[in-house]
C-alpha cells in the first residue's frame, strides 16, 4: 500500500519524532515511506488536502504532554472535520498515561510507551497490506472499549540512530532512558522503566560525527540524569565510563565545537555532583551552568515524594558547582502534595541559602500527571509567602529566579479537572 506519514513537528515533540522517524528510516521495509514534518497547525490542515490525494493511506501522528491536551483536542477536531479519511495516531507522555482519554479525543491508535519498534512494525504492516492493529504496544477503541495489545519490550537504544540524519534532520542525542528513582510526580520511570538503558559510546559518537560533518558542533544530550551515563543501576556513577565517554566526545568536538553535559536539555541528580564528576566536566565540557534537581527545601516533602536524596546533597552540590566555576540552576517544584506551612518555610529558607551560595532557582508548580502516584492529587498552589520571596529575590537580581511557575499554576488546575472529572 502506498502510505505517507505526516508528523506534527512542534517544538515540544521534536525529539520524539526525531527518534521515530530515525527508526523508520533505517528499516528495510519502511525506509522509503515519505515523512512530512509539519510545524504549524494551519500548514498541517492545508497540507493534508494535497498529501492525502497521493497516497492510499495517510497517517497523521502527534506526540504530546498533558499540558498540550487542549491544543491537541482542537487539532484533532479540525483534522476529523476536514480530513476524515486520514488515520490519526498519538504517542508520548500523555497518551501513554491516559490511553482511554486520548482515544476518546478522536485518535484511531495510541502508541503506548516507547514506540520505535512498534511504529516500524505498524508501518511495515500497512505497507505490506497486513493487519496493522495486530501488533504489540498499541491501543485502539473497539465498540467503544479500549483494546490494548500488550506491553512491548523496552527499546535497545543502539538499534536506531537518535535522529533521522537520512532525512537531513539532527538534534540532541539521547544517551540514556529509564530512571530508578520513580519520584511520585514524574512520568519518566513509568514510560521508560526503572532500569537504565544507555546508548553505547560507539553509537553516540557515530551520531555526533554525522552532526559534525554538517557543521553542527554543539553537543547536547537527552537523559534523565547526565552523570548516570553508563551506570549499571542509574544510582552509582560509573566514573571510568563517564571519563572515556567525555574524552572521546571532546576529541571529536575540539577545538571547534561546544560540549554541554548536565545543562539544557539534560540535568543531574544532586548526589552525583561530586569533585570527580565536576573534574571531568571541567576537563572535557564547556558548560556554564549545571541543572540540579532539588524540588523542595523540606526534608518531609523530599521523603514523601520519594526523591531519594537529602537537602545536604543539594547544598553540597551547589557549593561544589560554584567552586568549580559553574552556575548551579536548581529545580524547585512548589505546591507538592501535602505541603504544610513548615514545608513552605523550610523551602524559603533553603532557597535563600542556595541563592546566597550562588545558585539560581528554576521554579515550577506541581502539576498532576497521569500514571504517576500523584496523578489524582490536588493541583499545586504557590503559597503567598513563596510568591513574596520570589518577587523580593527578583528585585535584587532579575535573573536569580526563572521558569514558568505562574503559567503552571493555572495549567495544574486545568489538568486536575481533566484527570479527575474529564473536563476539557
Ligand atoms: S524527577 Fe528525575 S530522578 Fe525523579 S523519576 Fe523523574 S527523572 Fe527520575
Amino acid at each position: 500500500m502506498k502510505v505517507a506519514f505526516v508528523v506534527y513537528y512542534s517544538k515540544l515533540n521534536r525529539n520524539s519524532f526525531n527518534a521515530l522517524s530515525a527508526a523508520l528510516g533505517v528499516d528495510e521495509v519502511t525506509k522509503d515511506i515519505p515523512i512530512y514534518f509539519v510545524k504549524k497547525e494551519e500548514d498541517l490542515i492545508k497540507g493534508l488536502c494535497e498529501i492525502k490525494q497521493n497516497y492510499d493511506m495517510t497517517v497523521v501522528g502527534t506526540s504530546f504532554f498533558t499540558t498540550q491536551i487542549w491544543e491537541v483536542n482542537d487539532l484533532v477536531k479540525r483534522i476529523k472535520n476536514e480530513h476524515k479519511e486520514v488515520l490519526l495516531i498519538a504517542g508520548g507522555p500523555h497518551p501513554t498515561g491516559d490511553i482511554e482519554g486520548t482515544l476518546k479525543l478522536g485518535f484511531d491508535v495510541v502508541f503506548v510507551g516507547e514506540a520505535e519498534d512498534s511504529i516500524v512494525e505498524f508501518f511495515r504492516r500497512i505497507k505490506l497490506d497486513e493487519d496493522y492493529l495486530n501488533i504489540k504496544g498499541i491501543a485502539f477503541l473497539k465498540d467503544d472499549n479500549v483494546c490494548y495489545t500488550g506491553k512491548r519490550d523496552y527499546v535497545d537504544l543502539d538499534k536506531y540512530p537518535p535522529f533521522p540524519y537520512m532525512l537531513g534532520k539532527f538534534g540532541h542525542i539521547e544517551i540514556t532512558r529509564g530512571c530508578p528513582f520513580a519520584c511520585n510526580f514524574c512520568q519518566t520511570s513509568h514510560i521508560f522503566g526503572g532500569k537504565v538503558r544507555h546508548r553505547s559510546i560507539e553509537r553516540v559518537l557515530e551520531a555526533a560525527e554525522r552532526m559534525i560533518k554538517r557543521n553542527l558542533t554543539d553537543f547536547r544530550v537527552i537523559t534523565p540524569n547526565a552523570f548516570s551515563y553508563l551506570s549499571e543501576d542509574g544510582k552509582e556513577v560509573n566514573i571510568k565510563g563517564l571519563e572515556i565517554f567525555l574524552r572521546e566526545v571532546n576529541r571529536l568536538y575540539k577545538p571547534k565545537g561546544t560540549i554541554n553535559i548536565g545543562s539544557f536539555p539534560s540535568e543531574v541528580r544532586p548526589e552525583h555532583v561530586r569533585e570527580d564528576t565536576l573534574e571531568l566536566l571541567k576537563t572535557y565540557a564547556d558548560n556554564k551552568n549545571i541543572i540540579i534537581g532539588a524540588q523542595s527545601g523540606s526534608p518531609c516533602i523530599l521523603k514523601n515524594s520519594r526523591r531519594g536524596h537529602a537537602l545536604e546533597d543539594v547544598y553540597r552540590a551547589v557549593k561544589l558547582s560554584v567552586k568549580y566555576g559553574y552556575i548551579p540552576d536548581v529545580d524547585f517544584i512548589f505546591g507538592l502534595p501535602g505541603e504544610t506551612e513548615k514545608d513552605v518555610l523550610d523551602t524559603i529558607k533553603f532557597m535563600k541559602e542556595l541563592v546566597t551560595l550562588g545558585a539560581r532557582i528554576h521554579a515550577h508548580t506541581f502539576m498532576p500527571f497521569p500514571q504517576t502516584s500523584y496523578s489524582k492529587e490536588k493541583p499545586g498552589r504557590i503559597d503567598p509567602k513563596i510568591k513574596e520571596t520570589i518577587s523580593r529575590m527578583l528585585k535584587e537580581d532579575k535573573n536569580v529566579v526563572f521558569g514558568n511557575w505562574t503559567v503552571q499554576e493555572r495549567e495544574a488546575e486545568r489538568i486536575y479537572k481533566y484527570l479527575n472529572y474529564g473536563m476539557l
